[in-house]
């Protein structure tokens, strides 16, 4: 019988038990997952107000990576899952105050469709002009990991990085294109520069490669829950074994012992007292900053690798408004605000569009997100200030003038990872120095993909490892 702790009980540490559950029913393994707070699900939480279902961290995941919908199903949530309407997919970017829709054809930043693009008022002159010479871009291998600002700016200039790639970028990780690495963050990128150089003419010949029937039915773009993500981890919770769950106390420390690991943990109810236990194996599936405090004194070089990744702060704002608010808001997902238009706000989603099963029709639900430096800035404001101030951005914004009738304010101190220029050359030296190590693995955003799929799969892979040490299941980067 293998004995594994598993410390953090958010998506990623939930998923490495229910990989290890069907095994403890077979007798093979024990399991105990610690959690500091009263709850499981890490920043998976809903609410539910005046009958609105109210995302505080994530509200969707993107369908293209299968592992989520996927877990979903393994729990008998297929019928719960929901796609996006992309029927009526519209995003904006504020531009001089205005909000301008992104031209049609435009994938990620790169346009596929000449006319609607060179039309749009989102892009100058010169930025089209670089565009149509961004098709004649030599093939190109880059030595070495660039920020993703970087890349952009060789291919279309600064103003693309300013309205796109940063806004684009800043809703995914909280961060900014100018520190986000390149092959971390946008590998098929990197390769596309290297196989043709042209972003443009390498998003036309995959068009053309993949020849698509007319009746295959579209995966719509993002994908969620009825109920929202919180059913998700309630659901994983349910399936495991209520004994090898513990919350509301905290890991404080891990030591190698015996072939395997000390545990030291802090029942958060209790002021004093450290109980420990020995285990076989440990899965860290908390925040990289988290994992660097509890290996400081087994593994100091490990430790620091580990803190040297980057995390970023964030606020989301969710605000209900009745049916004259719905029916005067533009159409469309919501917008994006680009740094150099000096607003705190980053982006506002409007999820009673963006979802089905999200807001009564009599209701209008708008989720706005701080991170970064805008969400640091306001940090320390009351809850009723940063609804004030968003208000105020939303008002210059939309010309959004009604009073809510909720709005509710959930701030995540460091929990969005941001991959650093050489982000995966440190990866390989965390693999290194892990391998030094008895039985550990690690799990989490702070790795190979922030996204809630990406997290999913860390947690799976972990599970693995611990329970066959000699295999390597060293994660590929997919974005
Ligand atoms: C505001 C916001 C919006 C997001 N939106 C999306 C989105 O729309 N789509 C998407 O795919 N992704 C989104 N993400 C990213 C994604 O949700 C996260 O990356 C993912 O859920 C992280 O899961 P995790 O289990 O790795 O970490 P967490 O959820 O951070 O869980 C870690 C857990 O470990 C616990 N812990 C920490 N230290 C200890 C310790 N020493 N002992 C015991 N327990 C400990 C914490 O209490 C926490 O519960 C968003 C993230 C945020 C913050």
């Amino acid at each position: 019988m293998i004995r594994i702790a598993i410390i953090g009980g958010g998506i990623s540490g939930l998923t490495a038990a229910f990989t290890l559950e069907e095994h403890r029913r077979a007798g093979a393994v024990e399991y105990t997952l610690y959690e500091s707070s009263p709850h499981v699900g890490g920043v998976l939480r809903t609410e539910h107000i005046q009958g609105c279902v109210v995302e505080a961290g994530p509200d969707s995941f993107i369908s293209e990576k299968t592992w989520a919908a996927d877990l979903c199903r393994a729990l008998g949530l297929g019928d719960q899952l929901i796609g996006s309407n992309d029927a009526d997919r519209k995003t904006y970017i504020l531009v001089h105050g205005l909000l301008i829709p992104m031209p049609d054809g435009l994938m990620f930043m790169v346009p596929t469709k000449i006319l609607p693009t060179g039309l749009s008022p989102l892009f100058s002159w010169a930025t089209k002009l670089r565009m149509a010479q961004e098709l004649f871009h030599p093939p190109h291998a880059a030595d070495t990991d660039e920020s993703v600002a970087s890349l952009v700016e060789r291919h279309y200039g600064a103003e693309m990085v300013d309205r796109l790639a940063d806004p684009l970028l800043s809703g995914i990780y909280g961060g900014e294109a100018a520190s986000l690495s390149v092959r971390a963050v946008l590998p098929r990128f990197a390769e596309m520069e290297r196989t043709h150089g042209s972003f443009g003419r390498a998003m036309l010949a995959a068009r053309k490669k993949i020849p698509r029937s007319p009746n295959e039915p579209s995966i719509p773009l993002f994908t969620s829950l009825k109920n929202g993500m919180q059913q998700l981890s309630e659901t994983i919770a349910a399936r495991l074994n209520p004994s090898s769950l513990v919350t509301n106390t905290h890991a404080q420390s891990i030591q190698p012992d015996a072939g395997g690991w000390t545990v030291g943990v802090h029942p958060e109810e209790r002021t004093t007292g450290l109980n420990s236990g020995h285990f076989d194996a440990v899965i860290l599936a908390v925040p990289t900053h988290a994992a660097a405090q509890l290996l400081s004194i087994s593994s100091p070089q490990l430790s620091a690798e580990l803190s040297a990744i980057n995390y970023t702060s964030s606020i989301t704002i969710s605000l209900g408004y009745d049916r004259q608010v719905r029916q005067s808001l533009p159409p469309g997902f919501g917008f994006l605000v680009p740094r150099s238009e000096g607003k705190r706000l980053l982006a506002a989603t409007f999820l009673h569009n963006k979802f089905p099963h999200r807001a009564p029709e009599d209701r209008a639900l708008l989720r706005c997100f701080f991170a970064g430096s805008n969400a640091e800035n306001t940090w320390q404001l009351s809850d009723d200030a940063i609804i004030a101030v968003v208000r105020n951005e939303l008002q210059q914004i939309l010309g959004l003038r009604a009073d809510p009738l909720f709005a509710r304010v959930y701030k995540w101190k460091s929990a969005m990872a941001q991959y650093g220029v050489g982000h995966l050359d440190r990866l390989d030296r965390i693999e290194r120095l892990r391998q030094q190590l008895p039985n550990l693995a690690l799990a989490g955003n702070g790795y190979r993909g922030i996204g809630v799929p990406d997290c999913i799969r860390s947690g799976q892979e972990a599970a693995k490892q611990v329970l066959n040490p000699k295999s390597s299941t060293t994660l590929s980067v997919e974005t």
